[in-house]
Order: structure tokens, then C-alpha cells, then sequence
């Protein structure tokens, strides 16, 4: 489109939104003055909007530098869908192809080149950029610079020479994690000018967070899925293995699961990546090598079955969930298993001291977090520095406020138990010891004379592992990696003991009995689909039916098409001309132009339907 047209009349035409949202104008403005910009947003709030408009409205070439060369492709794709002229150039490009891509650079017809970082520190391409009009550089997942994170690129550090050989371009970087220090790193080490900084609020308000022990983990996300049937997902666990068996026992179970890691051939990574973003309702089953940068909007559900690293993790991975603003939830699964072992990790592992302190404390307070018994939005929002006012009324804990119980005495016993059998065992003896059970190890350490054998009838072994976590987690006991988890009393434990402190817990819920006897086995919020009633299912259906159609003609997934919201927002208008559907969130000039009638022709017909007697 011609380069005149302002950012709020791209906004409209190009993109079919109505208005910016949050800082978008604003992260504009400083880019269409020629000003650096810092933005943090969190994943969904709408970042490429933030580079490509100014990019559309000034002139010149937009250059978008991405370390994430698989999804370059789509980003075009997508581009091109709405009438932008978008190209790309990296390694997987074949040289006939790049040749071109520099043809049409040169011819100025380009609007926006999407760069890997090692390609565009090439001397020739710096040379060929140099020759031309650059509108701006934008430096996507910019937290790629920091040494400390771990997405840091090599690459990345060298950008900063784009300070001296496009000077006056102004550049904006931008990232959906980063804390203060990483913010600090990505400015002095891309040398940005005095940047306009834009850090938005972290929160992702249509993201339900719900957190659960680990009673029953198969029946557990059964359980959840039963509310997001149909939609897609990403499953992660912390083995390769476990990936593997996860992924079997779904599809066994009537999904479509796909497994994902590390240890899988190339190509099959990435035929499972392809078929996650193309079709609509694939589960990803996954170690934390997938999902980077994967920018797929109606990601509704993202589950942990074991204990992300950190809450930093946590946050990036669940982000991934509802980007296009739409219901999503996610679920944490969390053990006493997982507690003892990540903490085993750190304290095995090969870092310097201050490096182990710094992942313990984080590991921490990531535990710390899962057990908390108030809201958990507020709290992760705390932990990245932000202080909301108000409970969320979206997250496990304020739907479901856990019980909560004086476990004063059921600690003192434990911990007694712990003292009394020489401090030498793991969680499973020392519970065997508590509820008195006759098992070999207790016979041949004659445990059964010691005065705590048996005291501890009030709970069941899953009761007592419940206090063990969360003994645990607050510090009264450690487990001794030097000794295969050996527990041990900690300082903490000793007022604790003598009745100087008093204890409360929370009881842990228990699993699901069957997923299909479960009270709340109907739609969770967390779905898209429970906006939709049931009359509504056929042509909802229909709708989806379509832009797959389209979308297989045109090679790309269904959301470059449109996305769901703009599907549920047909659903709601039944729009009937093409001047209605242009007002609908979503559809711009092009879009309108190449896939209006479709979807009107699919519209006329349900509204047939209904007419019917
Ligand atoms: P990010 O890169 O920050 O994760 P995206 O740029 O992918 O986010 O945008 C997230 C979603 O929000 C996309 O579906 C995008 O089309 C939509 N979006 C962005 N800006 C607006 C806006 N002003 N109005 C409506 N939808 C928007
Ligand atoms: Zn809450």
C-alpha cells in the first residue's frame, strides 16, 4: 500500500482492527519520530503491530531481525495474506530464491524483509542494506542478547555494529521476557540511542491459571481435557521418555498427540511442528525444547506435568497459551517427587556457587508459588514486580479457595520421625515408619521399637506426602542430594518441634474420581467453544470448515486466514455484505477482497437453514 497513509489507517485497512490497544500507538509514535524504543509486552499484547506499521508508514524497507528461522516463512505468509509485500531471507532459503528476494530489495517493491541475525551480519548483505532507504530495524525477541537468559543467541551479540552502518535509522527492540536486568543488557549491548522504554503490565487476563498436586497425573489431565476437546494444546513433561509414553497413552485415548523433542530426527520435529500449526486441534506433547517463538494464536491450553525450572519458565511457557486474547488455561501438576529431584539438580549441577544460589532461589520461589493458598495471578504478577489491586477470580484459587488445616502436630510427628530414624531416609521409609507398616527395610533396621513407628494413622501415605512437599518447599526439612535424598532436619525445624510455632497447610484436593463422573467434566471457561451454544455448533463448524479449505489452497495454517476470534465474531454478526464483514475485528481491505465471499456464501447458506420451519 502507498507509504502515505497514517498508522491508524493501516491499523484499519491492513489489519481490520478498529483501535490500538494498550502502548501500541505510543511504542508508534517514538518509531514514526525516528526515536529507539525498548518494548516489553507480554506475549499476545501485540508487538508486530508496534514494528510493522511504522515500518508501513515511513519510507523505506522495514527490516525485522528473528532468530527464529522456522517461523519466518509463516510471518510472511501471513503478510502477504494482508497486502503487504514481505519477504525473507535466511539460511533455509534456496540461493535462486534469495536472489530474487535481493531483486525485488533493490527495486524498492519490498515493505518488510524479515532477516536471520547471522544473514544480516553477512558483509555483503550489510553492503547491499546500506544502498538502500531503511524505514526501521526492529530487534524481535531482543532478550536473545542476554548471556544470563536462556535463549541467548551468539549472533545477536554482534548487533550492535547496526549503530554505525545505518546511522539515523532508528531501531526498536523488543521482547515478552525480560527483567530489569536483561532490560538493561539488551540496551548497552545493542547500543541503543536514549530509547524510548515501553513496559507494559505482564498480565494475561484471559489466561487461567490453575496449579494441582500430583495425585494422579494420567487421570488428572484427562480430566482437564475433557474441557478443551477439540482445541489445540501443548503438554509438557521434563523426559524425553516420558514425551514419548504421554503422547502414545493420548492418542491411544482418541486425541491427536504428537510428540516433540530434542531426540527426535529433524524432520520429524518438524512435520509435528507443521502439523501443530496447521491443523486445529493437535496436542503437542513436549520437553521445553519446543515452543519458541512459536506464535500460533489459538494455542487454548498449556499443561505441565512436572515442574518447570523457574517462574520465568513457567510464565514463557503458559504464555504460549491464548495469544490471540481469547479463554485459555493452563495446569501445573506438582509432586513431591518433583520437589526433591529439581532440587537435587541444582545442587548437582556443574554452575559456580553464586550461579546455584541464584537457580535455588528461584527454584524456590517457583515452589513457594504452587503452594500458596491466595491468588496466584497476583502473586506471579508480584514476582515480576507488578502489585495489582484485586483478587483475579480467574486462577484455581480464587474459583476454588483450598482447605486449609492446623497441621501443627501431623509436622511434629513427621519431623520427629525424620530425627528418630537417623535422619539417613527418603520420603517413602519415613512414611512407612509413621503409619506403622511391616516392611522388610523396617524389620532390618528394627524401626518397628522406635517411639514414632506407627503414630501416624491420621493420615493416609498420600496425606503424609502432601506434609512432607510442603514441609519441604518451606524449609523445615531438605532432601540430601549426596545421600539419594536422605531427608534432614533444617534449623527451621527445631521451634517447630518444641511447640513454639504453630502450623497451618492446605489439604490437597483429591484426584478426580473418572473424567466422565466428574461435576465440572462440562466445558471449562478455558474454551472457546463454550461461548458457543449448541445451535451455533453447525455453522461454527462450517466457518472453521472453510478457512481450512482456504487455507490448504494457499499452503498456510487456518489462522493466517482469520483468526478465531474474527470466526466467533461471524458467528455473533452473520454479517451479510461485504461492508459488514470489513467492520468485523480482523477483516482488512485484502483479506475482505480474497476471502469475504467464502465466508458470506457460508453465512447466506446457514442463514437458509435457520429460516427453515
Ligand atoms: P505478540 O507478538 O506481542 O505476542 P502479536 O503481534 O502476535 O503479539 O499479536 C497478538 C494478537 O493480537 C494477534 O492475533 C493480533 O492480530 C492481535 N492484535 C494486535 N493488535 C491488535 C489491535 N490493535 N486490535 C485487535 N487485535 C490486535
Ligand atoms: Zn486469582
Amino acid at each position: 500500500m502507498t507509504s502515505a497513509q497514517t498508522p491508524l489507517a493501516i491499523l484499519q485497512d491492513t489489519y481490520g482492527f478498529d483501535a490500538f490497544r494498550g502502548e501500541q500507538a505510543a511504542v508508534i509514535d517514538a518509531a514514526m519520530a525516528g526515536r529507539d524504543a525498548l518494548v516489553l509486552m507480554p506475549t499476545g499484547a501485540g508487538k508486530s503491530v508496534c514494528y510493522q506499521i511504522p515500518m508501513l508508514a515511513r519510507t523505506g524497507v522495514g527490516i525485522v531481525i528473528s532468530p527464529l528461522i522456522a517461523l519466518m516463512q509463516d510471518q510472511v505468509h501471513a503478510l502477504r495474506e494482508q497486502g503487504v509485500a514481505a519477504d525473507f531471507l535466511n539460511s533455509s532459503l534456496p540461493a535462486e530464491e534469495q536472489r530474487a528476494v535481493v531483486d525485488r530489495l533493490r527495486s524498492g517493491r519490498t515493505q518488510l524483509l524479515y532477516i536471520a541475525p547471522e544473514r544480516l551480519l553477512q558483509p555483503r548483505t550489510l553492503d547491499e542494506l546500506a544502498t538502500l532507504t531503511i524505514a526501521l530495524i526492529a530487534i524481535d525477541e531482543a532478550h536473545c542478547v542476554s548471556q544470563w537468559g536462556h535463549d541467548f543467541r551468539q549472533d545477536y551479540l554482534g548487533l550492535h555494529v547496526l549503530t554505525e552502518h545505518f546511522p539515523g535509522v532508528p531501531r526498536m527492540a523488543l521482547t515478552a521476557t525480560a527483567d530489569a536486568r536483561t532490560r538493561e543488557e539488551i540496551v548497552t549491548r545493542l547500543e541503543l540511542n536514549d530509547p524510548a522504554r515501553f513496559v507494559a503490565s505482564f498480565d494475561r487476563p484471559n489466561i487461567r491459571y490453575r496449579v494441582s498436586p500430583k495425585l494422579d497425573p494420567k487421570r488428572q489431565l484427562e480430566h482437564f481435557l475433557k474441557g478443551h476437546e477439540q482445541e489445540a494444546g501443548i503438554v509438557y513433561c521434563m523426559s524425553r521418555k516420558k514425551v514419548e509414553d504421554t503422547a502414545r497413552w493420548l492418542s491411544e485415548s482418541g486425541h491427536v498427540a504428537l510428540p516433540y523433542h530434542a531426540g527426535l530426527p529433524a524432520d520429524v520435529r518438524s512435520e509435528h511442528q507443521q502439523r501443530f500449526l496447521r491443523e486445529d486441534a493437535v496436542i503437542m506433547v513436549a520437553t521445553i525444547a519446543f515452543g519458541m517463538g512459536i506464535d500460533k494464536p489459538d494455542v487454548r491450553f498449556v499443561v505441565h506435568l512436572d515442574l518447570p525450572k523457574s517462574m520465568e519458565a513457567y510464565y514463557q511457557e503458559t504464555g504460549r497459551a491464548g495469544r490471540d486474547g481469547m479463554a485459555a488455561e493452563t495446569l501445573l501438576l506438582f509432586g513431591l517427587q518433583d520437589v526433591v529431584r529439581l532440587r537435587q539438580m541444582v545442587d548437582e549441577s556443574e554452575s559456580g556457587e553464586e550461579r546455584k544460589r541464584e537457580e535455588r532461589r528461584k527454584l524456590d520461589a517457583l515452589l513457594g508459588w504452587c503452594e500458596i493458598t491466595t491468588c496466584r495471578r497476583r502473586a506471579l504478577l508480584a514476582y515480576f514486580g507488578e502489585q495489582p489491586q484485586a483478587d483475579c477470580g480467574n486462577c484455581d484459587i480464587c474459583l476454588h479457595p483450598p482447605e486449609t488445616f492446623d497441621a501443627t502436630v501431623a509436622a511434629q510427628k513427621l519431623l520427629s520421625c525424620v530425627f528418630r530414624t537417623g535422619q539417613r531416609f527418603g520420603a517413602a521409609h519415613v512414611i512407612d515408619v509413621l503409619r506403622g507398616s511391616a516392611t522388610d527395610k523396617i524389620r532390618q533396621h528394627h524401626h518397628e521399637e522406635l517411639s514414632t513407628f506407627g503414630i501416624g494413622d491420621e493420615l493416609d501415605a498420600k496425606g503424609w506426602r502432601s506434609v512432607l512437599r510442603q514441609l519441604l518447599v518451606q524449609g523445615y526439612l531438605e532432601a540430601d542430594a549426596s545421600r539419594f535424598g536422605a531427608l534432614v532436619l533444617t534449623p527451621r525445624a527445631k521451634p517447630l518441634l518444641r511447640g513454639d510455632e504453630q502450623l497451618v497447610l492446605r489439604r490437597d484436593a483429591v484426584a478426580p474420581k473418572s473424567a466422565k463422573a466428574s461435576s465440572s467434566g462440562k466445558r471449562s471457561a478455558g474454551s472457546v467453544e463454550h461461548t458457543i451454544s449448541a445451535a451455533e455448533q453447525p455453522l461454527w463448524e462450517a466457518l472453521r470448515n472453510c478457512r481450512r479449505e482456504l487455507a490448504d489452497e494457499a499452503g498456510v495454517p487456518p489462522y493466517v486466514i482469520f483468526h478465531d476470534s474474527t470466526l466467533l465474531e461471524m458467528l455473533q454478526h452473520r454479517p451479510e455484505s461485504q461492508a459488514e464483514m470489513l467492520a468485523l475485528n480482523g477483516v482488512g481491505q485484502t483479506k475482505l477482497e480474497r476471502f469475504g465471499d467464502a465466508f458470506l456464501e457460508v453465512l447466506k447458506g446457514a442463514q437458509h437453514e435457520g429460516a427453515a420451519p
